[in-house]
């Protein structure tokens, strides 16, 4: 029997164990190095030539590892070896048409930064836009920012409102059902924490968005939540964004509350603020886009760890402020023992 793995099943190595991402399904599981070389040097996995190169003491090991892959169903089956040409590998190559992809902006219930920055931010072909509301608001204000986005190019809208609101159902699904890029909006120093998704009746009773509340107090300066598997992300724009790209803050711009412009509003390094320079001109400073192409790659023990194309970077919260290419202190996972922390919560539902 020849298999081959499915192009959307990739291999990646860690120091001590390596992992299958398999996009398609979005699961991984764990392999170990010796079979991630093997499936590196062979992209055809035929039983009795594998056989005849690592010799006959290999064999159960080698029908363990085939057994492994086609348990998962990460291999297809080839009648002959001449057809793998017709099963190119997958392009992972990245590349999006916006300038800037993603946005956060603060506002205060009189929405001026947000109407300043929106047309601006259209130039840019921004695709997904969180509004961070910092005051107090009303139904028919939140309403307002709501419909600043009717007509706009913007795919995805989230909001984060900083103080209780006291809508209720109704009042709720009438933002979502009028405006279909509203995604979620979630409040703070809420009663209780809960999250309600938002169905539409119209629309097969499906859900189109969710409500979350929360009792804490929001921090507009932010802080990353931790790094554990139910965070880790697979997807193919994630994982090919990683090869070449940090994969939270390549495209990501950040508008604090007084105008300033920055990467991500835990960062303290702004490049202009709103009322003196268009946005459009930052964006294409090379000093704004250097934190762009801090890969994982690229960092201190990331840079050795089977997940760091499934797993989200964090720069403004690093080991060692000094050097940018240290590790987020808010992971406790070591690639070289392969152990996170004793806590049981970090085994992950889509760890296969
Ligand atoms: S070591 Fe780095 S890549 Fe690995 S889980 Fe932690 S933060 Fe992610």
């Amino acid at each position: 029997m020849i298999v081959s793995l499915y192009p959307h099943c990739l291999p990646v190595k860690g120091f001590n164990r390596s992992i299958i991402c398999d996009l398609q399904e979005c699961i991984y599981y764990f392999i170990p190095n010796d079979l991630y070389d093997l499936l590196v040097k062979h992209r055809l996995l035929d039983r009795k030539l594998l056989i005849e190169e690592y010799g006959g003491e290999n064999s159960e090991a080698i029908d363990d590892y085939l057994l492994l892959l086609e348990k998962h169903d990460s291999v297809f089956e080839l009648n002959k070896s001449d057809t793998l040409e017709f099963f190119p590998k997958l392009d992972l190559t990245f590349d999006e048409p916006s300038i800037i992809d993603n946005a956060i902006v603060d506002t205060d219930n009189n929405l001026i930064n947000l109407k300043k920055i929106l047309p601006q931010l259209e130039d840019l072909c921004c695709v997904a836009v969180l509004v961070r509301v910092l005051t107090s608001i009303s139904f028919k204000e939140l309403k307002k920012l709501i419909d600043l986005f009717k007509t706009s190019v913007i795919q995805h809208l989230d909001i984060i409102v900083s103080k209780n609101l006291l809508f209720d159902y109704k009042q709720f699904q009438s933002l979502f059902q009028e405006n279909l890029r509203l995604n979620s909006i979630t409040i703070f120093e809420c009663e209780r924490d809960e999250i309600d998704k938002i169905n539409v009746e119209n629309f097969s009773n499906s859900t189109i968005g969710y409500v979350k509340r929360t009792t804490e107090r929001f921090n507009p300066s932010g802080h990353c939540a931790s790094i554990t598997p139910k965070t880790f992300v697979l997807n193919i724009k994630h994982f090919s964004e990683s090869q070449h790209k940090n994969n939270c803050l390549n495209k990501k711009m950040s508008i604090d509350i007084d105008g300033n412009i920055k990467n991500c509003p835990s960062l303290a390094t702004t490049y202009g603020n709103i009322n003196k320079v268009s946005i459009v001109d930052i964006a294409a400073l090379n000093d704004f886009k250097k934190l762009w192409l801090v890969k994982k790659d690229s960092i201190s023990v990331c840079r050795d760890c089977e997940f760091r194309y499934i797993c989200s970077d964090c720069r403004s919260h690093i080991e060692d402020n000094n050097d940018v290419f240290s590790k987020p202190p808010n992971c406790d996972y070591d690639p070289y023992s392969g152990k996170w922390s004793d806590d049981p919560q970090k085994m992950s539902f889509r760890e296969a």
